[in-house]
């Protein structure tokens, strides 16, 4: 409640930035951030350049809890709530390294969510334990050279032979693709069943038959290793099917929720941290006598930058909230993503202008950000996919 002395000057200071968050939360906060600036950030630029982030980050990461941090403590995990991951996606962002970010977040939030919630007691044990300790790093395979926006347009096939399945066909834009030791990869296991003819199947990348073909280049997130794979002839037993044959589709789209989500944490966090780096130079900048973020025209793009951030960032806490509790909130969790990471580019293009040549260089990072940020509107379901998402919701 306000107080006589509460509104003597307005609080722009506070530290709470949502209900969301407890005194927990922020420890954790703490510790994640100066385990990332301490031990990630320093390497960032090597591996830009490398384009690949050392995989030791995943032991380590395992070591120190942060790759289990809503999972039952009898996997290895921490047993905490959702906000944990949006915390980890929050503070990885300090590592300057969107590939970085991105390889963590797919064994955290895309891949191993899926072996946890349909996995089965054994399968658990085998994928789930490793992955939480960073000995086993994983990939989520959805994508093909034929299609990507329409999932149900896959063509990868898995036949039932005996007690066996064999899988054949390709799958690209991997993330993690050629460092994983195991695939979550969606297949279709009958033609004639509509959207209730998908299976998924957590396959050994060391399996004869599965051939990592290409590492793909990229504009940004070059850290990252993106890999076309192919799988021929693949044999792997009944034990591997994760989930229920035939309820693939179903449990995907599940999984893309969740990946949605934390994806629209990380491009308001990874948004904020360029605006603030953006206002520092701003402060630091003269022309015509005076610091360029005194300027209004300039003032007001922070204005604006500010507004857009915030906007999106209450929109993924709040649906966040909803989804910790429990419920399937598509329709937000559709549009806490669009707007987030179409306003994360926004902000990375109005930062590169604010710098002006600086910008345009490589060596002062916004223009990295750029690049990196521009995946957002297109991975995990595009800017119009989720305009689709949103309008059907409607009955359109
Ligand atoms: C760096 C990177 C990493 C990735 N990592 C992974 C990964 O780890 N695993 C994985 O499975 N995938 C991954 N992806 C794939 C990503 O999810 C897809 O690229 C994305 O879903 C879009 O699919 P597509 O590229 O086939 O585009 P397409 O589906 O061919 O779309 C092309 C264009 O058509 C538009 N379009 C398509 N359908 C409609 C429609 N119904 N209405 C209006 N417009 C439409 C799209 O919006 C887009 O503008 C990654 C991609 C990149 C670039």
């Amino acid at each position: 409640m306000a107080s006589t002395d509460s509104v003597l000057k307005p609080d722009h200071g506070t530290k709470q930035k949502h209900f969301i968050f407890t005194e927990e939360h922020e420890r954790l906060r703490e510790s994640i951030s100066s385990y990332v600036l301490k031990e990630l950030t320093p390497h960032a630029e090597e591996w830009e350049k490398a384009k690949w982030f050392d995989s030791a980050v995943f032991p380590r990461m395992g070591e120190l809890g942060f790759l289990g941090l809503s999972y039952p403590e009898e996997y290895g995990g921490q047993g905490g709530d959702y906000f944990c991951n949006i915390v980890l996606a929050e503070e990885i962002t300090k590592a300057k390294c969107g590939g970085l970010a991105m390889g963590i977040a797919v064994h955290t939030d895309m891949a191993t969510p899926p072996v946890h919630l349909f996995g089965t007691e054994e399968q658990k044990q085998e994928y789930l334990v490793p992955s939480i300790k960073g000995t086993k790093i994983s990939s989520l395979g959805i994508t093909e050279p034929d299609a990507g926006s329409d999932v149900s347009g896959i063509k990868t096939r898995a036949v039932k032979d005996g007690d066996e399945y064999v899988i054949n066909g390709s799958k690209t834009y991997i993330t993690n693709g050629h460092r994983s030791d195991y695939i979550v990869l969606v297949t279709k296991t009958d033609d004639s069943a509509g959207y209730d003819g998908f299976t998924l199947f957590l396959v050994d990348m060391d399996l004869p038959g599965v051939i990592r073909e290409k590492k793909l280049e990229k504009l940004g997130m070059h850290a990252s290793d993106t890999a076309l794979l192919a799988f021929q002839d693949v044999r792997v037993p009944e034990t591997a099917v994760l989930g229920q044959v035939g309820k693939g589709f179903y449990h995907i789209m599940w999984e893309l929720q969740g990946e949605r989500l934390i994806g629209a944490a990380g491009c308001v966090a990874g948004a904020q941290q360029c605006m603030d780096q953006t206002l520092k130079y701003a402060m630091e900048r003269t022309a015509f006598g005076r610091q360029i973020g005194k300027f209004q025209v300039t003032r007001h793009k922070f204005a604006e930058m500010a507004t857009k951030i915030e906007a999106a960032r209450q929109m993924v806490y709040t649906t966040a909230w909803r989804f910790n509790n429990g419920e399937y909130p598509v329709r937000e969790i559709s549009m806490a993503k669009l707007y987030a990471a179409r306003i994360a580019v926004e902000v990375a293009d109005e930062c590169i202008q604010i710098h002006g040549g600086a910008g345009y260089m490589t060596e002062y990072g916004v223009e990295r950000v750029w690049r990196d940020m521009r995946l957002n509107r297109i991975g995990a379901g595009t800017d119009e996919i989720m305009l689709d998402v949103i309008g059907r919701s409607y009955g359109l």
